[in-house]
């Protein structure tokens, strides 16, 4: 096997770059979609959340201009609950299950928060630039496509479907191996996408213990509408979503995800070069961290780190804190540059030599 050079990591901040909602804007963005698109939203799931941020962060969204509404973060939203999960505790109205018939109201708030950012990120408000598609088609001009592995923490298609957009190429997410022989295309190159959050497209299925790819759209979404879909082909169990956020990393047992951290620390020990685009580097990434840290440890050459995380408008004291934060973890040559994502999306090979 050809061995790979270049690893680019994605985080937010490319998918931000292509008008994709930051985490920090997903509850008020889904809001906005209630108001302009009803016949997307899911009625119950909708009272349950909003009765949700009403008795447990009393918020009064019904009504309220979303842009007026102060949220908590998606992290913040979903960390109680996790917490409480984890510590068999309960939250005034909010029970795990007991005997009760309709209770484990917790484990159903968790499962809207996940599909409420399903929905938010299958409908971007922003407006598309292509960002994933130039700095594909750049790479696979320059014939570097090959020598090129991503990883992500997005749960969104960007890259998946400026992937399947190209001529001829999949992205493989790494699992194929454990799909019985629907994982690979029959005659189309790869190109290595590690998803270690998960991904909008990858429906699981804990009975057969098996994992449905829809390349083209978000599978999460249409377990939104009820559909015959949100059913396993082969045993007609309800589906999930393979999404974990990092407030829920115990959930990691899913095996599906484990090899796709195997095959990603693999892949970073055979790299040379790690290229972070729109990532901040945040202390609450403790895994990523790790497996950073075990890649550049683990070796006998040297991994080398640029970080590409500039855009218009970001803020000096932000620039030197997060520069810092990346110094401090990575070691000082970690390579800080001022360049945007559309800047190395336009230019990728500067960064590769
Ligand atoms: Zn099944």
């Amino acid at each position: 096997m050809k061995a790979i050079k270049t690893a680019i990591f994605l985080g937010g901040g490319a998918s931000a770059a292509e008008g994709a909602p930051v985490q920090s804007e997903l509850f008020r963005d889904y809001w906005k979609l209630v108001r302009q698109k009803p016949e997307l939203v899911d009625p119950t799931m909708l009272r349950e959340l909003e009765d949700y941020f009403g008795e447990v962060f009393g918020l009064e969204i019904r009504g309220a201009e979303p842009d007026a509404v102060l949220f908590p973060t998606f992290e913040e939203a979903l960390g109680v609950l996790d917490l409480a999960v984890r510590r068999r505790e309960t939250l005034k109205h909010y029970d795990l299950e007991n005997i009760s018939r309709d209770s484990n109201r917790i484990g159903f708030i968790r499962q809207y928060l996940v599909l409420l950012m399903a929905a938010v990120l299958d409908h971007p408000a922003g407006s598309s630039k292509a960002l994933h598609r130039r700095l594909l088609e750049n790479l696979r001009q320059e014939d570097a496509l090959a020598d090129t592995v991503f990883l992500t923490t997005n749960y969104d298609l960007l890259l998946d479907r400026a992937l399947a957009a190209l001529p001829g190429y999949e992205p493989d997410y790494g699992f194929s191996g454990l799909m019985a022989g629907k994982g690979r295309p029959a005659n189309g190159r790869t190109v290595e996408l590690y998803k270690v959050h998960g991904s909008l497209n990858w429906l699981f299925c804990p009975a057969c213990n098996a994992v449905d790819v829809t390349l083209r759209e978000a599978g999460a979404a249409r377990l939104l509408t009820g559909s015959r879909h949100s059913h396993c082909e082969a045993c007609h169990s309800v589906v999930q979503p393979v999404i974990v956020p990092p407030t829920f990393f115990k959930d990691l047992s899913n095996v599906f995800l484990g090899v796709v951290w195997h095959q990603a620390e693999r892949r970073l020990q055979e790299a040379g070069k790690v290229i972070f685009c729109g990532y901040s580097f945040p202390d609450a990434d403790l895994h990523v961290k790790y497996l950073f840290k075990r890649a550049q440890t683990n070796r006998t050459r040297t991994l080398k780190f640029s970080v590409v995380n500039d855009h218009p408008g970001k803020k000096p004291g932000r620039v030197e804190e997060e520069r810092n934060r990346y110094r401090r973890f990575l070691g000082s040559e970690v390579d800080y540059t001022e360049l945007s994502f559309e800047d190395f999306a336009t230019d990728p090979l500067r960064l590769y030599r």
